[in-house]
């Protein structure tokens, strides 16, 4: 029976002062690094630490290897950034788990939460996950484009927030517009609209638009795009860059 390990944590959104001491003492305690290469960059070298980095598209692959190699005994931490369960490498260690070498179902895995990129970006402004919200990823790379369409018309129908994640790249680049488009027929054009890009680093930068003027160039590959409700309230704040986004703790009973 191997002693190795496999943990997998969330390095937060950016700032290490949102990266939780159990994942620090995890990182501490690794002998391996693994992930996409900007989120094995966050981790400082040290004597004893070897990382691992990888490109964007291999993560199944990514958690094979991190597998293999707590089975021969390392002490691995495959990194994600925000939340490690939150479209990030916990689900795909567990698929290569499920379809892997039966052994591997017997390691010590753990998985160690992050503060994901929808909750930094909320805190931001105020409380607009204050009530029913839901998370869809844009990227049509892992499901197909109508199963998109389908849920982010039914999350608007249903009045959720939606925090969409992974809005646009140079190999995405007209799924937001659509996605704007489409939520149009079912929001208020007054609808609150945040584009939270790269939330705690150095180059953040926060703008809150209605729905009808939302611009897919307002985000990048960094940023979070959440689509308030009919519900969602601004504070203005005269003299103030932004106001204060909420949603309300209660909903009218009928
Ligand atoms: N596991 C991550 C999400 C990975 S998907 C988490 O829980 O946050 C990658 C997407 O997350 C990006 O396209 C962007 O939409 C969002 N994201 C990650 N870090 C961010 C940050 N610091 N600011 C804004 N959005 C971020």
């Amino acid at each position: 029976m191997s002693t190795g390990s496999l943990t997998i944590l969330g390095l937060g959104p950016g700032d290490p002062a949102q990266r939780t001491p159990e994942v620090e003492a995890a990182l501490g305690a690794a002998t391996d690094v693994i992930g996409y290469f900007p989120y094995v960059e966050r981790v400082p070298e040290r004597p004893g630490l070897r990382r691992h980095a990888s490109d964007n598209r291999v993560e199944l692959d990514r958690a094979r290897q991190a597998l293999e190699l707590a089975a021969a005994g390392a002490h691995v931490a495959v990194v994600s950034g925000g939340d490690p369960g939150v479209f990030a490498m916990a689900s795909a260690v567990f698929e290569a788990v499920e379809h892997g070498e039966p052994s591997w179902r017997l390691l010590d895995i753990r998985v160690l939460p992050g503060i994901s990129a929808m909750f930094a970006a909320a805190a931001k402004v105020g409380a607009p996950l204050g009530h029913d919200f839901c998370a869809i990823s844009l990227s049509d790379n892992l499901k197909p484009w109508p199963l998109i369409e389908k849920r982010l018309c039914a999350a608007a129908e249903a009045g959720f927030v939606i925090a969409l994640y992974n809005p646009i790249s140079r190999a995405r680049p007209w799924q937001l517009g659509t996605a704007f488009q489409l939520l149009r027929a079912h929001l208020p054009a007054e609808t609150p609209v945040i584009f939270a890009m790269a939330v705690t680093r150095p180059d953040e930068q926060i703008v809150i638009r209605s729905l009808q003027e939302a611009d897919p160039s307002l985000a990048d590959m960094r940023t979070l795009v959440l689509i308030g409700s009919a519900a969602t309230r601004l504070i203005e704040r005269p003299g103030k860059d932004r106001p204060f986004v909420y949603a309300p703790r209660s909903v009218a009973k009928p």
